[in-house]
């Protein structure tokens, strides 16, 4: 739409687009309003949408995703985790990650008590997370592993974040759990296995909380944004990509982080893009390298697994970070981020462990 284009010439556009049975998307930024029409391309009908009042231009977007292209949206999305009332009362912090903003999300691979889980966030948050995460619910190449300890290890997550003032992140593996976890958790993690997990994409892009999307383990940058479209189709504008390696001929590492992924779906999406440097590592002495790498790239943040006494961890215990490795790997990431532009969000006051 043009600059200053007024309401009633965005209600009157969005009213035809729905006319002609597509959906419109709207994107106010800080110039222009864009109006997305997603539908059958022939059932648009280009000409008569150009002359409508405060139209500026009709643009196709060729892209297959839509709605995560920058061409869409040109400036990168900022996507806030938490805000409002947890299920417990307690308020919850808002945590941006996109545009300048880089943040840490940060904990356990797997919640294995309450205890437990409380003293890792405490060291994760004196260590500048703003985020806390942790499963309850783990995708394990064997069934006879670990499952997680499911919706009591859900409330111990809520009652830990709203006692650190943390928003929580947690990994959903099925539909069925979306309703549930929605009313404990800021962010859905959907995991590397999952990325093509099509209803749970639509399920979790039909809540209000923020999504944060693993790329699959054999995805490529087009797979994964047209993933990323499945929850903003569903009007769900909180997606955060995470990119955590891949599998490639080499078997040094448990993955293969692809870096350069970083730039190219920075290029092709304003969607925010963090880094997951633990499950690509798979061994804790390389986890700081490889999230330095990440955040030079561009990325917008890290998502890395902490834990005080790994030897104890009932999942990814050698990946794990102790907590002063976690503490020097993030000043030394807020200096990456400076040449970036970018600032990680302020820890809130030290929890004395
Ligand atoms: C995790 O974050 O613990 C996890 C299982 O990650 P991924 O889906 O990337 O393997
Ligand atoms: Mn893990």
């Amino acid at each position: 739409m043009n600059q200053g284009a007024p309401e009633g010439a965005i209600d009157r556009v969005v009213g035809e687009i729905e006319r002609m049975g597509a959906k419109a998307h709207l994107s106010r930024g800080s110039f222009r309003t864009v109006i997305g029409a997603v539908g059958e391309e022939n059932a648009l009908d280009q000409v008569h949408l150009s002359s409508l009042d405060g139209v500026e231009k009709v643009v196709p977007i060729m892209k297959p995703y839509k709605l995560a292209s920058r061409e869409f949206h040109e400036e990168d999305s900022v996507v806030e985790i938490g805000g409002g009332k947890s299920i417990f009362g307690a308020p919850i912090p808002k945590v941006k990650i996109g545009g300048t903003h880089a943040g840490c999300i940060a904990g356990p691979c797997a919640i294995e008590n309450e205890e437990m889980l409380n003293k890792i966030a405490r060291h994760v948050r004196d260590g500048g997370a703003t985020v806390l995460r942790g499963g309850v619910f783990k995708p394990r190449t064997s069934p006879y592993s670990f499952q997680g300890h499911g919706e009591p290890a859900l409330k111990w997550m809520r009652a830990t974040g709203d006692e650190l003032g943390m928003p929580i992140c947690v990994e959903v593996m099925d539909t069925r759990q979306v309703e549930m976890m929605e009313k404990y958790v800021d962010c859905f993690q959907i995991g590397a296995r999952n990325m093509q997990n099509f209803d749970l994409l639509r399920e979790v892009g039909k809540t209000q909380k923020p999504v944060l999307l693993k790329r699959g383990l054999a995805a490529t940058v087009k797979d994964w944004l047209l993933s990323a479209e499945y929850v903003l189709s569903q009007r769900n504008r909180g997606v955060i990509l995470c990119e955590r390696g891949i599998k490639t001929f080499e078997d040094s590492a448990r993955y293969t982080l692809d870096i350069t992924s970083i730039p190219v779906a920075k290029q092709w999406s304003h969607l925010p893009i963090v880094v997951d440097p633990s499950h690509c590592a798979g061994k804790r002495e390389w986890v700081p390298s490889v999230a330095l790498a990440g955040m030079a790239a561009g990325a917008h943040g890290i998502i890395v697994e902490v834990h005080y006494c790994p030897s104890e961890a009932l999942c990814d215990g050698p990946q794990a970070l102790l907590p002063e490795m976690f503490k020097d790997l993030m000043t030394q990431l807020r200096q990456i981020a400076a040449i970036h532009k970018k600032e990680f969000t302020k820890t809130p006051e030290p929890v004395t462990v």
